[in-house]
């Protein structure tokens, strides 16, 4: 009896026992969810079914929690998972106001921050596959999850995850993410299966969605954003991408010289100390490969990893050698590149060549991940309060060359620009205030309004890095020998970029001075008043208006001198719209939208003007995926401004069918593409573009659906012709100047082809350029203004033949061209044109040989495109 009894206790127990692992184990695995294994050649799970995979392991476990943190453009919610303990997860608002008071070390003393250190969690973050097509990591994001939660790691996940929460976002680009699937699902099996996509895999940005990272134009990035710098403020940061083929199974940091000089050395001992476990951990399990150092520098703030550096966070960048998205590749080891075929101290095992698949990705992320959590966990106490000591140095010391502050002063040439320019502060978490009256900095007066950016504030690195002017150091590849070239830009200074006045002031100033919450924008004041109202030229918002009064017929001009009206001096270009009834009902609502304030005027009969009629628009869209396409869509959008995009068959027009381009545009804008690409002359399979990725080599190297193949060809530029003569008018950014040269004859040429590297070289950075502002395309425009210099133009115009006419809207100046990144060879710039109004026949063709809308951040620059928009008396 009594065993018996005993033997039933047993019994419960294990029943009990059974219950409980029955419990635990009830997680579906995603290769059960799905249907295959992840990252199985040619299968991969589309953006749906990660989230309904996210969603259902949410509910088979306590240990997961899900968040929707943002919507994509195409209104997709984008989710992220926090992972850890439940007794963790059910005290969330705690965790999170540990770290909040970590990061203000004004409020918290020492000692408090040190017993909030041993309180606190540690909190990572991964973020997946920003680049789409860069697939590998949100496909491991789910395995990653299932491993954390059912303890299938190498350390003890149960005590990891009671001191460290992770936070995944198996997808910050879910839009991209299905258009990648749908894509290659439908053309697996065939010749073009694992080929590039005809368009971008951001709707607006494609790849430049990890340039975004410090000016937050996208949904994608600011829900993120939010995440990273105001909700949670995570210690660790990976961000994990793919990069070419033949190179590297895998970066992970230490990065590569040049470190941005206001990063502090603690964000690189953190970087180096996760980077370095992660290598130590993948050679653990075997995988070669494993490069460190090489690559990725330290510099340029736009990318996602990045811009946490700037934040205090420990940023990480890996990037996998890529498959043909989910083709496995073979490649010959004598198809590695140079550098990767024998060992060297940064790359201690090389990758012998041979079969390389999606699967290899996901096991080389899904360790390094795995390794990330695990130091996060082991240095939980440290991370905490060495994130605190980093805050504690960005608010009391003063770094080498660290200004005191900068100073927006009230009086802007555009305001509405520069509120923007708070926002993007904002976002960045960084702290503004307002002058409660009248100061003087730096020996200049300011008036009572103006904006002071005090550097001693936790998020100092940030702020002071995107206000002031960089200077990229002269790094060569031998003494004297060429440059070596900056990972993207060598500059970025936002004030240039955004043409809002911010001066640097290095000596500490007297000011009553008050915080701002939100960003205060001005009441604007009851009017339309009068007979007509005249907006300000320098005003970008200006031009917003103006088209949208155009679009519903309203009568507009445009000043054609300066001119002196009721104690305004009014630049050149200034809009004069009639107040008809139609205006009278749209004005309110539109000065609201777009903070502008109008000057009420009865008579501008002694205003010498010319009629502007609304413009109607086309933006030609190659099947090639322009990002800088994506980006003039982004700015026509955001400034409200319709347009229709045109592709190649609706320029040439089908066989037989002559297209009449002038009879439904005034207005054919070509964004910066090259020339060939344009047309439709494919370069040769040997013939790569400069700087181009291998990855980008890869899909232009892979055939196209026919559909998408070629360009507008000479039926187009045909047509284009036609459409100019008819009196046209024919914008062409950047590179596609080239393009207007070639196949139209327009009177310049580029003075910077053919020159070597070592003479000429300006990677991406902000030079000044003289400006005719009281010629159209100049009309609003600064004397002088920052141009962002993107493998762009340095025009020499000559005298043409009668049919047409050029005129100088923009030139570099003899010297001082550098304003902000890196120039050699200055005096291949100098006083060369930058910007050309030429005219022909009956049209007009605007060569902008500088990247003026540049990623939607140099709003400064953006009125030579709206000129060409709103051109008067055409
Ligand atoms: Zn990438």
């Amino acid at each position: 009896m009594k065993r018996t009894r005993l033997m039933t206790r047993t019994a419960l127990a294990l029943a009990a026992l059974i219950l409980a692992a029955g419990a635990l184990t009830a997680q579906t695995p995603p290769d059960k969810f799905l249907g295959h294994k992840v990252g199985e050649d040619r299968k991969l799970a589309d953006y749906t079914q990660i989230k309904a995979y996210f969603e259902k392991l949410a509910q088979e476990s306590n240990k997961i929690k899900l968040f929707t943190i943002g919507e994509s453009v195409q209104k997709r919610p984008m989710i992220m998972a926090a992972i850890s303990a439940p007794e963790n997860l059910a005290k969330l608002d705690r965790w999170k106001e540990i770290t909040r008071k970590l990061r203000d070390p004004r409020v918290t003393p020492v000692d408090e921050a040190r017993k909030l250190a041993k309180e606190g969690k540690a909190i990572v973050l991964i973020t997946c596959s920003l680049h789409a097509t860069e697939i590998a990591a949100s496909q491991m994001s789910m395995e990653l999850a299932y491993d954390l939660v059912t303890g299938k790691t190498d350390f003890d996940a149960g005590k990891t995850l009671a001191d460290v929460i992770v936070l995944l976002v198996p997808s910050h680009n879910p839009d991209g993410n299905q258009m990648v699937v749908d894509w290659y699902r439908k053309y697996v099996g065939t010749q073009y299966e694992g080929g590039g996509m005809p368009w971008l895999y951001h709707v607006y940005a494609g790849h430049d969605n990890n340039r975004d990272w410090y000016m937050f134009n996208l949904p994608e990035t600011r829900a993120v954003t939010k995440v990273l710098y105001h909700d949670w403020l995570p210690q660790i940061h990976v961000d994990e991408h793919q990069q070419g083929s033949n190179g590297a199974r895998l970066f992970v940091p230490p990065f590569m010289d040049p470190p941005l000089p206001n990063i502090q050395p603690s964000v690189w001992r953190g970087v180096n100390l996760v980077g370095t476990e992660m290598s130590y951990d993948l050679q653990k399990h075997g995988m070669s490969g494993v490069v460190n150092g090489r690559s990725y520098t330290a510099w340029w703030i736009g990318a996602c990893d990045d811009t946490s550096w700037l934040h205090n966070v420990i940023g990480i960048l890996s990037e996998a050698a890529s498959v043909r998205v989910a083709s496995p590749i073979y490649i010959e080891p004598n198809e590695l590149q140079t550098g990767y075929h024998e060992k060297r101290m940064d790359y201690v095992d090389p990758w012998p060549g041979g079969w390389w698949r999606l699967r290899d990705l996901v096991d080389y992320e899904l360790v390094l991940s795995k390794s990330m959590i695990k130091t996060a966990g082991l240095h939980k106490e440290d991370l905490l309060f060495n994130f605190y000591q980093m805050n504690k140095n960005s608010v009391e010391k003063v770094d080498k060359g660290q200004p005191y502050a900068f100073v927006i002063p009230a009086v802007q040439r555009d305001y509405p620009t520069m509120l923007r320019m708070l926002e993007v502060l904002k976002m960045g978490g960084v702290e503004i205030h307002q002058a409660k009256a009248d100061f003087i900095a730096g020996g200049r007066f300011y008036n009572a309004g103006s904006f002071v950016v005090r550097t001693a504030q936790p998020y100092k690195t940030f702020a002071w890095s995107l206000l002031e002017k960089q200077k990229y150091p002269d790094m060569r590849q031998y003494p004297g020998g060429p440059p070596v070239p900056p990972y993207d830009n060598a500059a970025w200074t936002l004030p240039l970029q955004m043409g809002v006045l911010c001066d640097e002031v290095e000596e500490a100033f007297e000011v009553k001075l008050e915080k701002i919450d939100a960003v205060p924008y001005p009441k604007v004041p009851a009017q339309g008043k009068g007979a007509y109202f005249v907006l300000d030229a320098r005003v970008n918002a200006s031009y917003a208006m103006a088209i949208a009064l155009l679009k519903d017929g309203a009568e507009v001009w445009r000043t054609k001198a300066r001119a002196a009206l009721k104690g305004h001096d009014l630049q050149a270009g200034c809009f004069i719209v009639k107040n008809g009834d139609a205006v009278k009902k749209a004005l309110p609502a539109l000065a609201a939208k777009l903070n502008l304030a109008v000057l009420d005027v009865d008579d501008v009969s002694a205003l010498a003007k010319d009629p502007v009629k609304f413009p109607r628009i086309g933006l030609f869209q190659s099947w090639r995926g322009n990002m800088d396409e994506g980006w003039t869509r982004f700015v026509f959008d955001d400034m409200g401004i319709p347009y229709k995009t045109l592709h190649n068959a609706d320029i040439k027009g089908a066989k037989d069918q002559k297209v009449d381009l002038r009879a439904d545009y005034d207005v054919i804008v070509f964004a910066d593409e090259n020339a060939n690409t344009i047309k439709g002359v494919r370069p040769g399979a040997g013939t790569p573009a400069a700087a181009e990725s291998p990855m980008a080599r890869m899909f232009r190297q892979s055939p196209m659906p026919p559909e998408y193949d070629g360009g507008i060809g000479q039926e187009g530029v045909d047509a284009l012709k036609t459409f100019v003569e008819k009196g046209g008018r024919l914008v062409a950014l950047n590179g596609a100047s080239e393009f207007a040269i070639t196949e139209f004859g327009a009177p310049a040429r580029n003075a910077l082809t053919g020159i070597d590297r070592a003479k000429f070289f300006c990677p991406t950075s902000l030079l000044r350029i003289l400006v005719d502002n009281e010629t159209p395309i100049g009309y609003g425009m600064p004397k002088q203004a920052a141009a962002m210099f993107v493998n762009s133009l340095a025009l020499d115009t000559f005298s043409p033949s009668f049919e047409w006419d050029r005129k100088v809207v923009a030139a570099y100046p003899e010297d001082e061209i550098l304003m902000s990144g890196w120039l050699l060879g200055e005096e291949y710039l100098a006083r060369k044109a930058a910007i050309v109004d030429t005219k022909w026949k009956d049209g007009r063709i605007i060569l902008i040989g500088i990247r003026c809308q540049s990623r939607a951040q140099a709003h400064g620059t953006y009125k030579f495109l709206l000129n060409a928009l709103l051109y008067p008396g055409m």
